[in-house]
């Protein structure tokens, strides 16, 4: 296989193994416990897994990790269906752990008849003081010794709904003295009535993680089970059960997840966020979720870019937010509408222009040669951003100043005539007239201008609402930071502007659309916006080229 990029180092596993002949074809899966929505990090893991078994014509399975009955939802069930899609990856199988209960139980029947696993009496205190440290060896205690027709007995009724919860557990016999900790003698099944939202009442007993996660993996004869490197101390644990099980020899690879600056990537906090109300829900457009990131405006090509940038490591680091937002930028620059939108206006009356209104046609996306154009009313009285105008401007300032020209853009030059002022000194209103002959695209005018400036009619105008958002934390590390996470949330993080101006154009309610509001950054509709009120999210700033822009000039 030709490449232009090197391989990570899973890749390089992957072409062995298939050099090799070790396996035909790949089966990868995608392991999400539905007890949150998904965040960037798991669109990390989600593009790695899917993404190799594109590459290697293989496939890949979504497999809901979902044997914690108490913190697992439907809703949640849905909404990382609808993730997925959208990042635009296809699944081959849908699969759920709790699938497997019947034949995990079969398995752990198994290990109790190779005297491989026990039933413990003991209280969880006890079980942990027994277990040593990792430097003293842990104590097997009297029901270690319990004989296997005890433990099949006892394990059945587990099972029968005979015992409270907590009141046994059942254990693997491994070795209470590895220095594995995960490995002397580990919980496999505890007690648990609990409703389960697949499996309703059936069961009181549920597995824990590793004796779920390998076995379900083997099953499904995953060959490249890959997770984040928390899990490097479980590998042993999950070889040893798929030895003594003697099933699928699967294989576990760990990759460093993905940490991010200014924002916290675990569902446990973001959930305390949103139950808190410190954010508007799992989708508010601040979260590092998905959902959030799609309402705020950024595109799944952005996200697969991101993650295909930041690689494949071995070691933990902390990825530059920033690295995101240039992503989200590079593909908006390609393929939002540009549009006009004015925040804090400053009315002008063009004194010459007699006409009802004319309609410009001005190109929706300069950077795109196959850019559509939209036809934009324009008429005697506009309105432009107040900070485009100044009385006594700076050297250098190639906005509107009295007696200054700028073009308006699409349209015409103007030129300021005369200021107009209330009883208390405020600006009003200008007056300018304009240029007939100047009209962009057909300029005969001869007049060069250094500024080109974004306005609306003020007659057509539509009346919308800006959200302007910030970062969620106003420190870069939050998951290493004293104290509690929610002591750095940045109080600032939303600021709303409740009537901007915007061109008729906007009036179009489409979520699928983005927008480049000149010289204002990217924009989309948001989900809560009706015809009688529009709302738009600032998905991301521009970078600054209008300064430079006018620099150049
Ligand atoms: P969290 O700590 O946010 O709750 P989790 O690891 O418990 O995450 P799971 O639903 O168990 O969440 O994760 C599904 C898959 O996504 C796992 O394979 C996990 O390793 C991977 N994953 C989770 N968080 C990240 C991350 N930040 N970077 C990369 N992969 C991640
Ligand atoms: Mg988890």
């Amino acid at each position: 296989m030709s490449e232009e990029k090197s391989l990570n180092f899973i890749e390089e596993i992957i072409e062995k193994d298939l050099q090799d002949g070790k396996h035909e074809t790949i089966l990868t899966r995608f392991p999400p416990e539905p007890n949150g929505y998904l965040h960037i990090g798991h669109a990390k893991s989600i593009c790695l897994n899917f993404g190799l078994a594109l590459k290697y014509n293989g496939k890949t399975n979504l497999r809901f990790d979902d044997t914690n009955p108490v913190t697992e939802e439907t809703e949640y069930v849905e909404s990382i269906k609808e993730d997925i899609n959208w990042l635009g990856f296809k699944w081959t199988n849908e699969f759920y752990a709790s699938d497997y209960f019947d034949k995990l139980y079969e398995f752990a029947i198994i290990l109790i008849k190779k005297g491989l696993a026990y039933v413990d009496d003991s209280s969880s205190e006890e079980i942990a003081q027994q277990k040593g440290t990792p430097t003293i060896p842990g104590i097997r205690n009297r029901f270690s010794e319990r004989d296997i027709e005890e433990n099949v007995k006892l394990f059945t009724e587990m099972k029968d709904g005979k015992y409270v919860d907590g009141e046994k557990v059942l254990r693997a016999k491994v070795d209470m003295s590895s220095p594995n900790m995960h490995m002397r003698d580990p919980i496999i099944y505890r007690i648990k009535h609990a409703h389960h939202h697949r499996t309703g009442n059936k069961w009181c007993i549920y597995p824990m993680y590793d004796f779920a996660h390998g076995q379900s993996d083997s099953i499904e004869n995953i060959t490249h089970s890959i997770c984040t490197l928390e899990f490097i101390p479980h590998r042993e644990l999950y070889n040893w059960l798929i030895q003594q099980l003697a099933i699928f020899p699967s294989q576990q690879y760990e990759f460093a997840r993905l940490n991010m600056t200014y924002t916290v990537m675990s569902k446990r906090k973001l959930l305390q966020l949103v139950n808190e109300k410190h954010v508007v829900g799992w989708d508010d457009p601040r979260m590092p979720t998905i959902s959030g990131m799609r309402r705020r405006g950024y595109g799944a090509a952005a996200l697969r870019d991101f993650c295909d940038k930041i690689g494949i490591a071995k070691r933990e680091n902390l990825i530059d937010i920033g690295l995101l937002e240039f992503c989200v930028r590079e593909e908006l620059n390609k393929t939002a509408l540009r549009r006009m939108v004015v925040f804090n206006p400053l009315k002008i009356t063009i004194t010459n222009f007699n006409k009802e209104e004319e309609m410009v046609s001005i190109e929706d996306n300069p950077e795109d040669p196959n850019s559509t154009h939209r036809m934009v009313p324009f008429s005697k009285e506009i309105y432009i951003e107040q900070e485009d105008f100044m009385e006594i401007p700076p050297k250098k300032f190639f906005r509107l100043y009295p007696g200054g020209r700028v073009r308006l853009k699409g349209a015409y030059i103007i030129e300021c005539n005369e200021v107009v002022k209330d009883n208390e000194g405020n600006i009003t209103e200008l007056q300018c007239s304009y240029l007939p002959e100047s009209k962009s695209g057909n300029d005969t005018s001869g007049i060069h201008v250094k500024g080109t400036l974004h306005w609306v009619s003020k007659a057509h105008a539509v009346h919308a609402e800006v959200k302007l958002f910030d970062r969620l934390f106003h420190i870069e590390n939050v998951a290493e930071a004293e104290g509690d996470f929610k002591d750095h949330i940045n109080p600032n993080s939303l600021q709303i502007i409740e009537k901007v101006y915007a061109e008729p154009a906007l009036l179009d309610i489409d979520i699928q659309k983005k927008y480049q509001f000149l010289r204002k950054g990217y924009f989309c509709i948001d989900k809560d916006s009706t015809k009688e009120k529009l709302i738009f999210n600032r998905t991301v700033t521009l970078k600054d080229t209008w300064a430079k822009e006018v620099k150049k000039n």
